[in-house]
C-alpha cells in the first residue's frame, strides 16, 4: 500500500518529504473515465468526507492554504445535531438547524462540494470510490460521525426510532403526531395506551432532553389540540442502564436532571435494561412489561468508518485509532477527525467523547496541521480544551458543569437554562439560523406552544385498527 507507513523506510516517516515526492499535480484529471469530474487546481487536494462538526470546520481552517479542499457528503447540508430532538418535539422547524454547504462556504475560492455518497477508500491508489465516480486525493480526511448503536440487536433496530438524522427527527414528529391523531378513535384502553405512551431508551442528554420536551407537549399543548383524550393516560418512560441519568456530568448535574424529570412526571427507570421490543411490548430486564408502539432509541452510537482501510486501525467501537495529529494509524496521508476518530491519551483512554467540542477543535488544528505539513513546518499536537457539558429539561429547567480558566462550575435550573440557550443559538451555523431559532424559542416561550405540529412524510406509527374490526369504533 502506499500511503502505509513504513518503519523501515526513513522517508516514510517524514510526511513533507512523502507529500512532495507523492502529490506532482496531475493534469485535468475530471476527463479520466471513471472520475468524479472535477476541476484540477493543480494544488495538493485535501478530500473530507462528512461536513458535520469536524468536516466543516476542517474545510473553513483551509481556506487561506495552498490547497484544493473538496468536501463530500451524501446529504447537502451541515445538521446541528444537538437541536434534532427538537425538531422531533414541534419545537424548532428543520429548516432552522440545517445550513446548506454550497451557502456556508460560497465565498471559499479553494471549496468544492460534491454531494455523493463514499463506499469505500482505496489507499494504495489514493482515490476514493464514490457514488458518483472515483476521487483522487493527496490527502484524505475521514469525518463521517456516527450511527446509532443498536447493540447487535435487528428487532431493536427494525421496531425502535433512532435519532441520529433530520430524517429520523420528522420521522419521531409525525409518529407521535399519528399516534394522537389515531387514538381519538381508539376505546380500548390498552390500545389508546399503546399509542399515548413513550419509551425512551437511554438516560444521556438527547434521552433526557426529548423527555423533557415530551413532557412539556403532554403539559402545554396536546390537552388543547386533543380536548378528547384523557392527558393523564399519556406516560412518558425514560429507561437507563446505570444508576444514574447523565453519565459523564457530575453528580449535582445526574440528581438534578432526576429530579426535574420526576416533577414533570416523568416515570425513570435506572438500573434497568430493555431486554426485548416487538413493536409492542417493552422487557425489561427488571421484568417490567411496558406497552407502547414508539420506543425512542437513544441508547449509543458507534462509529460510521468506511471500506477499505487496514482493519488493524479499527476499534471495536468502530472508530479509527489515530495518532495525537489525528493521523489514522498506519497511513501517512489519511487523517481523522470527529466522532469516527478515537485518540487514546491518558485522559482519554477511549478516545475523546462523541460530543462537538473535540470534533470542531480536532478539525481546526487538523486544518492549521495540514498547511504546516506544507509549509515544512513541524505539526503541532491536539489537546482537547474540554468546556464542560450541559443538558436541558425543560422550560427554566437544565444543568450544565461548566469549565472556566481552570475552575468548573455547576449551574441549574433558570441559570443554566439561560446559559444553555445562549450556548446553542451561538453554536448554530449561519446567521438566518441563529435569529430563527431565537425568534422560535422567544414566542414559544411567552405562548406556551410548540407551532410545527405538521405530519410531512414518513411515519413509524402503524395503523390500529383493533376496534374498527370488531365494530367497536366510536363515532
Ligand atoms: C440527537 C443528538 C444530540 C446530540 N446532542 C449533543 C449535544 O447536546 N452536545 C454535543 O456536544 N454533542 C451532541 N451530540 C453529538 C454531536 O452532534 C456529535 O459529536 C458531532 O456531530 C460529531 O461531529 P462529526 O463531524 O464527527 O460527525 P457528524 O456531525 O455526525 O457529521 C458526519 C457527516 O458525515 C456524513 N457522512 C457520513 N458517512 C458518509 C459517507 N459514507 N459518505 C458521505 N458522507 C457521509 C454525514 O452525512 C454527516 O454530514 C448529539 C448527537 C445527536 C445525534
Amino acid at each position: 500500500m502506499a500511503a502505509r507507513r513504513n518503519p523501515d523506510n526513513p522517508a516514510a516517516q517524514n510526511p513533507v518529504k512523502q507529500h512532495h515526492e507523492r502529490c506532482r499535480p496531475v493534469p485535468h484529471l475530471y476527463r479520466m473515465e471513471g472520475l468524479t469530474k472535477i476541476d484540477d487546481l493543480g494544488k495538493p487536494r485535501v478530500v473530507i468526507v462528512g461536513g458535520g462538526f469536524a468536516g466543516l470546520e476542517l474545510a473553513k481552517a483551509l481556506a487561506n492554504a495552498p490547497v484544493q479542499v473538496v468536501l463530500i457528503d451524501k446529504q447537502n447540508y451541515h445538521a446541528f445535531q444537538p437541536l434534532l430532538y427538537q425538531v422531533a418535539t414541534a419545537g424548532l422547524d428543520e429548516g432552522d438547524i440545517v445550513a446548506p454547504f454550497r451557502k456556508i462556504l460560497s465565498e471559499q475560492k479553494n471549496f468544492y462540494f460534491r454531494l455523493a455518497e463514499v463506499m469505500a477508500v482505496n489507499p494504495a491508489e489514493q482515490v476514493v470510490e464514490t457514488s458518483i465516480g472515483r476521487l483522487r486525493y493527496d490527502y484524505l480526511v475521514l469525518a463521517t460521525g456516527a450511527t446509532s448503536n443498536f447493540f447487535g440487536d435487528a428487532e431493536m433496530a427494525k421496531n425502535s426510532i433512532a435519532i441520529k438524522s433530520v430524517e429520523d427527527a420528522l420521522e419521531l414528529r409525525n409518529t407521535v403526531l399519528s399516534n394522537f391523531e389515531q387514538a381519538l378513535q381508539l376505546g380500548d384502553r390498552e390500545q389508546l395506551n399503546s399509542l399515548l405512551d413513550f419509551v425512551i431508551v437511554g438516560g444521556g442528554p438527547t434521552g433526557v432532553e426529548l423527555a423533557g420536551a415530551l413532557s412539556e407537549l403532554r403539559k402545554h399543548v396536546f390537552p388543547r389540540d386533543y380536548r378528547e383524550l384523557d392527558f393523564k393516560e399519556m406516560d412518558i418512560h425514560l429507561v437507563q442502564s446505570g444508576p444514574v441519568l447523565l453519565k459523564g456530568m457530575s453528580a449535582n448535574a445526574s440528581e438534578q436532571a432526576l429530579e426535574s424529570l420526576k416533577k414533570f412526571k416523568v416515570q425513570v427507570w435506572l438500573d434497568a435494561r430493555v431486554k426485548s421490543y416487538d413493536g409492542y411490548t417493552v422487557t425489561l430486564s427488571t421484568g417490567q412489561k411496558l406497552i407502547t408502539r414508539t420506543l425512542i432509541w437513544a441508547a449509543g452510537v458507534t462509529g460510521a468508518p468506511i471500506a477499505g482501510l487496514d482493519p488493524a486501525c479499527l476499534l471495536p467501537s468502530n472508530r479509527y485509532c489515530v495518532d495525537e495529529y489525528n493521523r489514522v494509524l498506519g497511513y501517512e496521508n489519511v487523517f481523522a477527525v470527529g466522532d469516527i476518530a478515537a485518540m487514546a491519551g491518558p485522559d482519554y483512554p477511549d478516545g475523546h467523547p462523541m460530543v462537538a467540542q473535540p470534533a470542531l477543535q480536532q478539525g481546526r488544528l487538523l486544518g492549521e496541521n495540514i498547511a504546516r505539513l506544507l509549509a515544512r513546518q513541524p505539526l503541532r499536537p491536539f489537546k482537547y480544551d474540554d468546556k464542560g457539558s450541559m443538558a436541558t429539561i425543560g422550560r427554566n429547567h437544565a444543568v450544565a458543569d461548566i469549565k472556566l480558566f481552570g475552575k468548573e462550575y455547576h449551574l441549574q435550573g433558570f441559570v443554566a437554562w439561560l446559559a444553555w440557550s445562549a450556548v446553542h443559538v451561538i453554536s448554530l451555523v449561519g446567521f438566518r439560523n441563529r435569529i430563527m431559532v431565537l425568534l422560535g424559542w422567544t414566542w414559544s416561550y411567552f405562548s406556551f406552544d410548540k407551532g410545527l405540529r405538521y405530519i410531512i412524510g414518513k411515519t413509524k406509527s402503524p395503523l390500529v385498527s383493533a376496534d374498527m374490526e370488531e365494530g367497536k369504533a366510536i363515532v
